[in-house]
């Protein structure tokens, strides 16, 4: 069985950690949102790559939700002293990571083939697919009028909620990132990680293709909700939903996700709202999504699996609907 995931941060890489022990690596391919990508320092961060990638290698720093596990923070501690603005931590292992990632770059290898390279050295087995390789910048547009890009928004500027508006516009001009639209046509399942819909999954769903190719694809689409109990576990979800005018709720996120998905996973606690979203045309399942461990997180994802593996045996339902109804009404997502 081939499964393909896309993933964003934190939440994703929770998910992810359960992921690769309901499945074997050698049948996981992750497709990673690089929306957040920028150069600090002189050198370039994929916050989202690096997270995944240092998750599934086991060394990531669990209590920050990113970077390594003991790292040390010389580096932007003497960068600081000279004089420059360090509100982006980078630890000095993690600065290692960026500057190879920097030095390959400027001699000509691609994104994707890079982040393999990090995955063979931190002993990673399963695929991370960049989702494109050409920058790809997420902005988010405050009340004030300020356009800010998406690490500006939160790590600068600690995520305020006066968000107006998320501008996925380079993610809509950009390629699919090597083997990604293959990846999805040949995939037996497809799951969207419980990451942050706006500025996670949405720049990897902008992307061009990548609606098309989940619309063809053969493989049934399950979404994990990141919204619990009306508020996100973790993160600015919910500042930004609001801004882009959807709910903040199970739903609002199904919402969202209405003629991509035909699968959801929701928390138990918000089961009450599983009819509202079988009404928008996908299979729903409500079970213990809040991953306090591994086992929770294994758990999890199996039940992403047989939601999949339910809807894949069946030859009628929401799928065939959901399909060939592409949802039209999200402004942040291309048509
Ligand atoms: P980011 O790029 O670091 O923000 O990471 P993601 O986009 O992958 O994840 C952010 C989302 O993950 C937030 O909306 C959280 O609510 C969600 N999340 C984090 N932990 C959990 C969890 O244990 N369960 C669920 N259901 N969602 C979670």
């Amino acid at each position: 069985m081939q499964i393909v995931a896309l993933a964003g941060g934190v939440g994703a890489a929770r998910f992810l950690r359960g992921l690769l022990r309901a499945a074997p690596p050698g049948q996981i391919c992750i497709v990673v949102n690089t929306g957040d990508d920028r150069e600090f320092y002189g050198v370039q961060v994929s916050p989202d790559l690096d997270i995944v990638t240092y998750t599934l290698a086991g060394v990531v720093d669990e209590a920050a939700g990113y970077g390594l596990e003991g790292d040390s923070f010389a580096t932007v501690e003497a960068l600081a002293r000279l004089g420059h603005a360090t509100w982006f931590r980078l630890g000095d292992g993690d600065f290692a990571t960026a500057l190879h990632r920097t030095q390959r770059l400027r001699a000509g290898a691609g994104l994707a083939q890079i982040a393999a390279e990090i995955c063979a050295a931190y002993g990673v087995a399963a695929r991370i697919l960049p989702m494109s390789e050409a920058p790809c910048p997420t902005f988010v547009t405050l009340t004030d009028g300020r356009t800010l890009h998406f690490e500006e928004y939160l790590a600068r500027e600690g995520a305020p909620d006066s968000v107006r508006g998320v501008d996925l516009s380079a993610a809509r001009r950009a390629a699919a990132g090597p083997g990604v639209l293959d990846a999805l046509a040949a995939a037996d399942a497809i799951l969207l990680c419980p990451s942050n819909p706006v500025v996670s999954i949405g720049p990897i769903l902008a992307v061009r293709g990548v609606r098309d190719a989940l619309a063809r694809a053969r493989a049934p689409v399950v979404g994990i909700s990141p919204i619990v109990g009306g508020a996100p576990v973790k993160g600015p979800a919910d500042k930004l939903l609001r801004g882009i005018g959807a709910e903040v709720s199970a739903r609002g996120v199904a919402e969202l996700y209405r003629g991509l998905c035909d699968g959801f996973v929701i928390d138990e606690r918000d089961r009450a709202q599983s009819r509202d979203i079988e009404a928008l045309g996908m299979h729903c399942l409500a079970t213990d999504t809040l991953m306090r461990d591994a086992q929770i997180s294994r758990a999890l994802a199996e039940s992403a699996l047989e939601l999949a593996r339910t809807i894949a045996s069946r030859k009628t339902g929401p799928r065939q609907t959901s399909r060939s109804a592409p949802h039209k009404t999200a402004p942040w997502l291309p048509e």
